[in-house]
């Protein structure tokens, strides 16, 4: 493994002419956008690019330039390719089915996660980027790139995601001068409200049955919501529920509790003081300070016990 630096990384993604780029299961914007504008960028200088991502994309995304063309891989296909790009992904195995299809030669990983497991031959890691996008536009100017509106939207998006509208603490006066750039290539920033912070009806109504779930532990330091297995539908999406509980008063940790199968129960943490990176890390996820998440193979009340001993642990 070598960490490299935004300039070897541009020239390794300039010297390849056949590329696969690929996101995190479960992507968010971050994810996506960046990884959509690389592909417009790269294929306009007449690479061919394939973009995969092993999940199914919420239709909110749908607005991104470049997301129709983004490949689901099968089970038995294979992707040869000169350079495998892995885009805010951690860890070998939060690519999902890709790691299995992809062939690549050589493997680059363009990431900010504080957990992440130095996978890849080449990573570009920055730890103080709020987002993937914010190093993308990082790249962008160390090599003279040139965005184009639609690249710049989805730089925009990829950056307004992981960084809650401007709004965490991984903000910086970069993170804003990066995504200050982008206005200036026709972005509207109302395109996150109007598609990004929208929930279907489905996503409501399901909310409206898991919020009786709310509990309060540790003189209401910890709040958290479930969903049990009865409830869930892999097509709602349950993005936002974990901010409920978050922005309550006197709540350090949020949990969002989801059975996506009966013994297998995924976990989203979010905190104001608490490392759920940490505890995310001992679970076998990873993800951030201040948000992170694993899955637990175990039912939803188990998984809740025993996520919440640990937790209890070290608050
Ligand atoms: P989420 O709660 O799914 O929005 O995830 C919060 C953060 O933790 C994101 O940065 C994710 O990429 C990261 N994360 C979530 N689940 C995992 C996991 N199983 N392994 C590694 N990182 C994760
Ligand atoms: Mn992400
Ligand atoms: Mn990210």
């Amino acid at each position: 493994m070598s960490k490299i630096n935004l300039r070897t990384t541009g020239d390794l993604l300039l010297a390849a002419q056949d590329l696969v780029l690929c996101c995190h299961v479960s992507p968010d914007g971050d994810t996506l956008g960046s990884a959509l504008g690389l592909k417009l960028f790269l294929e306009s200088h007449g690479k061919k690019v394939t973009m995969l991502v092993d999940d199914k994309l919420d239709k909110s995304f749908s607005f991104l330039p470049g997301s129709a063309g983004i490949v689901c891989p099968r089970e038995g296909e294979s992707y040869p390719t000169e350079l495998l790009v892995v885009i805010d992904a951690s860890s070998w195995d939060r690519i999902g089915l890709v790691a299995d299809v992809v062939k690549p030669r050589h493997i680059l990983n363009i990431d900010h996660h504080i957990s992440n497991t130095e996978f890849a031959e080449y990573l570009y890691l920055d730890t103080k980027a709020a987002a993937v996008g914010e190093i993308m536009c990082d790249l962008f100017l160390e090599m003279g790139w040139a965005y184009t509106p639609e690249i710049a939207l989805d730089f925009y998006t990829a950056i307004s995601t992981d960084c809650g509208s401007f709004r965490y603490t991984n903000t910086t006066s970069k993170t804003m001068r990066r995504a200050g750039d982008l206005l200036d290539y026709g972005v509207n920033p109302m395109i996150i409200s109007d598609n990004l912070d929208m929930k279907t009806r489905a996503t409501a109504e399901l909310f409206a049955k898991v919020l009786p779930t709310l509990t309060f532990e540790k003189e209401g330091r910890i709040a958290y919501i479930s969903l049990s297995n009865d409830l869930y539908d892999e097509n709602v999406s349950t993005e936002p529920f974990v901010y409920y509980p978050r922005y309550t008063e006197g709540v350090d940790v949020a949990i969002f509790f989801k059975a996506v199968e009966p013994a297998v129960t995924r976990v989203s943490m979010r905190s104001s003081k608490t490392d759920v990176a940490a505890i995310a890390l001992s679970f076998g996820g990873g993800g951030h300070i201040r948000a992170a998440g694993c899955t637990i193979n175990a039912p939803l009340e188990e998984a809740r016990a025993q996520l919440l001993a640990a937790l209890g642990k070290v608050m």
